[in-house]
């Protein structure tokens, strides 16, 4: 496994290489909605940029687990509620359903875990308190109680993990009570807002008064809840950099004393119409807006996927109809494909086209290089299309180039349906998770089924042989072999036959 990525901890690209002893197992979070309005696109652009990576992870042969919280308490979703006369859970349950719905538009994936701020907040306490143990946290005058950056630095810990800070320019014991501010106001932030009229009766008992948390605390508290103290991968847009994320490792690792990330991603901003998004200039578009315009959500995906993720992008509607005119060039490829296969054909075990398949992989392991990855798409499309005009193509032919799109796809997410004849079946999506490095054989109806089990033990195997573990490899064909089947290699990938 050769994935690359750049990690803003050491400001450069790392090789990955997960906390789990075993290689395998990979914790990653993503910083979600705040649900107080509709995302709109430079939010989606984060979203869409996480579901890059853990698809990537997952080609890579991980194990991903993908948490994504719901900050569902927070200063601008209180105000709002208050001016709309509602409830807190009303309010935000209607902003939450509609986000997960423009997420499966989206094509993303839904994440494992999506821990809402309000059901985490005895844990919240639970990290304040231990923070007030360790002296690094206090409550001040007014009932709120304070992140002490003073007292943090003092145990040497680190602040300014991410970025650069001048800390002559601070003051120590200054504090800040919003959730967001400027760096060049670094001061103690709230863990805990005592309770105030204007909070309604939004409120939780603490031994701290009643009140509710600050924004950055519920991120620590549900993370590490859900991952572990320490885990692999934390994700969000740059904005997020500070002071949120710089807060997150503050809290977690002042509490428990242990590296709390090992590797942060950040997706950059997004431009729209070459302007930063703004209500007032009329480039402010949510997917619905867009969906409005006739845009599909897959369409949308595919123009922000388009850009390095590390790259400041410039979001156009021209560039949508661009993304339309991209998708029906492979769309329509992939139809064509299909009218060559022949439900008749003889018994066939198909791969993907390895070639095709390893020089995608190297591009997207490769810090996630977007743009090479779909020069390798419509370059084999093109080919594809020349072979296709050519007469001689055949049924295998096509079978193999729908297993790579498919093997490809993994990772970009179009969802294309691929419409095959009746008799043709494969077992692609059973592969799904699993290094592509080949070997899921199409199958036609009437022939000798593969043993799920067998599968399994093939695609084990494969990973085994990625991994360099050739003696395990070997145990492997053995077992294949003791249930009454042999693996036969070969340079295309693997033959499944029965004895
Ligand atoms: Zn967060």
């Amino acid at each position: 496994m050769d994935l690359k990525l750049f990690n803003t901890l050491s400001r450069s690209v790392q090789e990955f290489a997960p906390l789990d002893p075993a290689g395998k197992k990979v914790g990653m979070y993503c910083c979600g909605p705040t649900v107080y309005d509709f995302a709109h696109i430079g939010n989606w652009r984060t979203f869409v940029f996480a579901d890059l990576v853990r698809r990537t992870l997952e080609f890579s042969g991980y194990d991903v687990r993908h948490v994504m919280n719901i900050t569902d308490i927070e200063d601008k979703i209180i105000k709002r509620v208050r001016e709309n006369k509602t409830t807190l859970r009303e309010f935000t349950g209607k902003f939450e359903t509609a986000f997960l719905d423009d997420l499966k538009a989206l094509n993303c994936k839904e994440p494992h875990v999506q821990p809402r701020a309000t059901e985490y907040i005895a844990e919240i306490i639970a990290l304040i308190e231990k923070l007030i143990a360790r002296g690094i946290a206090y409550q001040a005058g007014d009932g709120s109680v304070y992140f002490s950056i003073e007292k943090y630095r003092g145990c040497g810990c680190n602040y300014g993990q991410l970025l650069k800070l001048n800390f002559d320019e601070m003051r120590a014991g200054e504090r800040v009570s919003s959730d967001e501010y400027e760096k060049e106001s670094v001061a103690d932030f709230a863990l805990w807002k005592t309770r105030v009229p204007d909070d309604g009766d939004i409120f939780w008992p603490s031994p701290f008064g009643e009140g509710r948390p600050g924004w950055h605390i519920e991120c620590s508290a549900m993370s590490m809840k859900v991952l572990g103290e320490s885990f692999d991968l934390h994700l969000g847009g740059e904005d997020l950099k500070f002071p949120h994320h710089e807060d997150e490792i503050a809290q977690s690792e002042g509490a428990t004393g242990k590296p709390f990330v090992k590797y942060w991603l950040h997706g950059a901003h997004l431009l729209v119409e070459g302007k930063k998004m703004s209500k007032s200039l009329g480039n402010f578009f949510t997917l619905r807006d867009l969906q409005a315009k006739g845009f599909t959500g897959r369409e949308v995906r595919y123009l922000l996927l388009t850009a390095h993720y590390r790259e400041t992008f410039n979001f156009t509607l021209d560039g949508l109809a661009g993304a339309k005119t991209a998708l029906a060039r492979i769309k329509e490829c992939l139809e064509k494909l299909v009218e060559f296969l022949e439900p008749n054909s003889p018994r066939i075990t198909v791969d993907p086209d390895i070639e095709i398949i390893n020089r995608f992989k190297a591009a997207i392991e490769d810090d996630l290089n977007v743009s090479k990855c779909w020069g390798v798409v419509f370059e084999w499309i093109r080919d594809l299309n020349r072979s296709m005009s050519q007469k001689n193509f055949s049924s295998n032919q096509a079978i193999i180039a729908i297993a790579t799109w498919k093997t490809l796809d993994l990772v970009l997410g179009l969802d294309f349906e691929v419409k095959a004849p009746a008799r043709v079946r494969d077992n692609t999506t059973e592969m799904r998770g699993v290094v592509p490095a080949t070997g899921f054989a199409a199958k036609i109806e009437g022939e000798e089924e593969i043993p799920k089990e067998i599968q399994k033990l093939a695609m084990d195997r494969i990973q085994a042989k990625n991994a360099k573990n050739f003696q395990y490899a070997d145990i492997l064909r053995e077992q294949i072999r003791s249930k009454g089947w042999v693996i036969e290699d070969s340079p295309k990938g693997i033959k499944l036959k029965k004895l």
